[in-house]
Parts: C-alpha cells; sequence; structure tokens
C-alpha cells in the first residue's frame, strides 16, 4: 500500500510537470517542450520550470532557477522531469550532470530521451552519481504529449514500433501512442517509406 501511495504522489507531481511543458509547446525550436517540477523531501513545491528557446535553458535548470529565485534550496529534492535530462553538453550544459552538481537526490522521469546521444545515458549519469531515478512514471500520457516532436526529430523511434505491429493496425495504433491524428501517421509513413522498408526487410544476404 505504501508503494501505491508513492506511484500516486509521483503521478500527481508527473501530471504538474505535464502542464507545465505545455507552457512550452511552439516556443523550443527543434528542442523538445518539457516540463519539469521540483518538490521538497516533505512534498512542497520548491520550483517549477519549462524548456525555454533553442540555445537556452531546459526545463530542469529552469525549475532549479525558479527555486533558487523563490529563495528554496533543492539540496535533498526530488526532480520530476517529463523527459530524462540530457547526457551531453550541445548548446547547453549536460542536464544531468547540472542536477547531480546541485545536490537532487531523486529523479522522476515521464519517459527516456530516444535521442540516440542520450536514450538511457542520462539516467546512467545520475545514478553512477548516486542520486534513485525512477523511470516510467505517467509515460503513456508523456509520449502523447511529446508524439509530434519524436515522429519530427526521432523517426526511428516510431519504425521501430511500426515493424512490431501488423501493417493494419500500424496507423491506428501508433496515433494512440504519439498522440496524433490518423491522418498525421499517414503522412510521417509516407515520408519514411525507405526506412519502413530497411526496418521491414532482412539483412540482404551477401552477393557472391
Ligand atoms: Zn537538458
Amino acid at each position: 500500500m505504501a508503494a501505491d501511495a508513492a506511484l500516486h504522489a509521483h503521478e500527481a507531481w508527473m501530471r504538474l510537470a505535464l502542464r507545465e511543458a505545455e507552457r512550452a509547446f511552439g516556443m523550443t525550436g527543434d528542442n523538445p517542450w518539457v516540463g519539469c517540477v521540483i518538490v521538497s523531501p516533505r512534498g512542497e513545491l520548491l520550483g517549477r520550470g519549462h524548456t525555454l528557446g533553442p540555445g537556452d535553458h531546459h526545463a530542469e535548470i529552469a525549475a532549479a532557477r525558479d527555486a533558487h529565485e523563490r529563495g528554496h534550496g533543492i539540496v535533498g529534492a526530488t526532480l520530476y522531469s517529463t523527459l530524462e535530462p540530457c547526457s551531453f553538453h550541445g548548446r547547453t550544459p549536460a542536464c544531468s550532470r547540472s542536477i547531480v552538481e546541485r545536490g537532487i537526490a531523486r529523479v522522476v522521469i515521464g519517459m527516456r530521451d530516444p535521442h540516440p546521444r542520450v536514450n538511457g545515458a542520462g539516467t546512467l549519469i545520475l545514478r553512477q552519481a548516486g542520486v534513485e531515478v525512477i523511470e516510467g512514471v505517467c509515460e503513456p500520457d508523456v509520449r502523447r504529449q511529446l508524439g509530434a516532436w519524436v515522429l519530427e526529430q526521432h523517426p526511428d523511434d516510431a519504425l521501430g514500433r511500426a515493424q512490431a505491429l501488423p501493417e493494419q493496425q500500424r496507423v491506428a495504433r501508433l496515433a494512440e501512442i504519439y498522440g496524433v491524428d490518423c491522418r498525421t501517421m499517414e503522412a510521417f509513413f509516407a515520408a519514411h517509406p525507405r526506412c519502413l522498408d530497411r526496418h521491414q526487410r532482412p539483412a540482404a544476404p551477401p552477393s557472391a
């Protein structure tokens, strides 16, 4: 029962992070619209944030700065992020390293970042630094919220799922998984015919 209550609390905070992410729609360039909240060990909201423009803060850092501006320390706190914190220094420093440096004790994520350079690498950095990581909280909701970004930026994620589905179910099932309409999903498959072939076809035997 205690575990159920804890999961329930995690889901409630993740739903707040999902609402925070809505504020980033259309403002993030090719970055995902991520939402984040930071919560004290006593269950108080310390800070909230969402992804800002390209090259500007990611959601995790925006939330940490929000907490700081409100005068709250975040050492020992729990950070909820709809997407796995990034693991490499791109236009901004890696959030997973920044989270470790800020002394966050626990990170709860909705879904892993399908970016091939992240996809588990962010959670690994956190775990290796002794941060507790809980994954997959409200994952279906997060995937639907980020669906259009995944389809645009990481089509292999959807093409891999398509491979595992009977052909006649692909459009409807993936539209549901990624929170888009069937017409969008049909357009996606029309735009990636070769990729789908590559996923479908067994490797060609060596000639000669
Ligand atoms: Zn980041």
